[in-house]
C-alpha cells in the first residue's frame, strides 16, 4: 500500500489532499475537508457558519443525533420538521412556516439514500437568506434532478463510516464551493493553528483524517458507481419480491431523484398482522437480522430534558419510527440470500 510505503500515516499526506479533490469533484464541489468522521464533518460545519447563540437552524425529525449534536453544539436552537411519509426526508413543505426571524440555516438530511426534494428547498433558503448545510452521509452517488447530492449545499456534510457507501472505516469529509469557507474549515480541523505557528487566535479541533485512512477513502471513489449500482439492484431485487406483500411499505424513487437506497427500509402497513418489534424478532428467529429505524428526535430523553422541543408533534415521524425497519442491505449480500429474507419476511407476514 503505498500510504504505507511512503511513511505518510499522519493527516498532511497527500492521499488526504487527493480524497478531498476526487470525493469534491465527483460531487460537483470545489473543496472538500476531509475529517475524522461525519459527525464532527456536521459539527465542523455549524462551527463555520457564523451562527451566534440562539441562532435557529431547521432540520428533520426523522434524522440521527448527529445532526443536532451539531447544532446545540454550536450554540444554536433546533427546530424541527415532520418526515414525507413516502421519501422519509424532511417534509419540504412544512419549512416555510418554520422560518422565523432567527433562521440562519435549514439542513436537508438525504435519508436512507432519497435525496430530498432540493429546489423548493433552496428557493427558500434563497428568499430568506440561509445557509444551506446538506447532511449526505447517506447519499453517496445519490441524486437530485440529475445533480449529485451533496454538490447542492453552502457546505454538505459526508460520513464514511464503516457502513456508509464509501468507507474508511471511520472518516468525514466536508465539501463547499466558496473558498473562504474552505480555509476556516481547514483551520478548525486542525487545533486552528495561526501565524507564527502555536499563536491561536480561534478554538479549533482535532478532527483530522489520517492519510491511512484517505488512502483506503481514494480507492473506494475509484468505484463508487459499482457500489452505487449494486445498491440499486439489490434493491430492485427486493422491489420485485416484496411488492407483492400488501401490508408493507417500500421505499420510493421520486421521479426527479436516483435513490442509492443506502439502507432498504420497509414500513409494516396498519394492515400488518403484528408490530414492528415482533416482525423484528420473528425474522430473527429465521436468521435475518434487521435495525430499527431512527426515533425522532423530539422523542429523545437528553434533549427534551434541555428543554427542547416541549409539546411539538411530528406524526410522520413517530409512525414510521415505531414501524419502520431495514431488511439486510449490506453490500456483500448475495441473491441467495437475499431470497431467504424475502422468503422470511413472507412467512412471518402471512
Ligand atoms: C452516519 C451518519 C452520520 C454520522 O456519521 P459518523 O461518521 O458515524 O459520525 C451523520 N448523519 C447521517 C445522516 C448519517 O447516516
Amino acid at each position: 500500500m503505498s500510504a504505507l510505503d511512503a511513511g505518510w500515516i499522519s493527516s498532511e499526506g497527500p492521499a488526504v489532499r487527493q480524497f478531498e479533490r476526487e470525493w469534491a469533484s465527483y460531487c460537483g464541489m470545489r473543496h472538500g475537508v476531509a475529517v475524522a468522521n461525519g459527525t464532527v464533518a456536521l459539527e465542523l460545519a455549524l462551527a463555520c457558519a457564523g451562527l451566534e447563540k440562539g441562532d435557529e437552524v431547521i432540520l428533520p425529525s426523522f434524522t440521527i443525533i448527529s445532526c443536532v449534536l451539531a447544532v446545540v453544539e454550536a450554540g444554536a436552537v433546533p427546530v424541527l420538521v415532520d418526515a414525507d411519509p413516502e421519501t422519509w426526508c424532511m417534509d419540504v413543505d412544512q419549512v416555510a412556516a418554520r422560518v422565523g426571524p432567527r433562521a440562519r440555516a435549514v439542513m436537508p438530511v438525504h435519508i436512507y439514500g432519497h435525496p430530498v426534494d432540493m429546489d423548493p428547498l433552496l428557493a427558500l433558503a434563497a428568499r430568506h437568506g440561509l445557509h444551506v448545510i446538506e447532511d449526505a452521509a447517506e447519499a453517496h452517488g445519490a441524486e437530485y434532478k440529475g445533480r449529485r447530492c451533496g454538490g447542492f449545499g453552502t457546505m454538505s456534510c459526508f460520513s464514511f463510516y464503516a457502513n456508509k457507501i464509501v468507507t474508511t472505516g471511520e472518516g468525514g469529509m466536508v465539501l463547499t464551493n466558496d473558498d473562504a469557507t474552505a480555509a476556516r474549515l481547514r483551520s478548525g480541523r486542525n487545533l486552528a493553528f495561526g501565524e507564527p505557528r502555536f499563536v491561536h487566535r480561534e478554538l479549533g479541533h482535532n478532527y483530522r483524517l489520517t492519510n491511512l485512512q484517505a488512502a483506503i477513502g481514494v480507492a473506494q471513489v475509484a468505484d463508487v458507481d459499482d457500489r452505487v449500482a449494486r445498491k440499486r439492484a439489490m434493491a430492485a431485487y427486493y422491489g420485485e419480491r416484496l411488492s407483492r406483500i400488501g401490508c408493507l411499505q417500500l421505499p420510493v424513487e421520486r421521479p426527479w431523484a436516483k435513490n442509492v437506497y443506502w439502507m432498504y427500509g420497509v414500513v409494516l402497513r396498519d394492515d400488518a398482522p403484528l408490530d414492528r418489534d415482533a416482525f423484528a424478532a420473528r425474522l430473527r428467529g429465521r436468521g435475518v437480522e434487521t435495525r430499527p429505524f431512527f426515533v425522532g428526535m423530539h422523542e429523545q430523553p437528553v434533549l427534551r430534558a434541555m428543554g427542547l422541543f416541549a409539546g411539538e408533534r411530528y406524526p410522520v415521524t413517530d409512525r414510521i419510527a415505531r414501524r419502520g425497519l431495514y431488511l439486510p442491505s449490506g453490500l456483500a449480500l448475495t441473491r441467495e440470500q437475499q431470497d431467504r429474507v424475502c422468503a422470511a419476511v413472507a412467512e412471518v407476514l402471512r
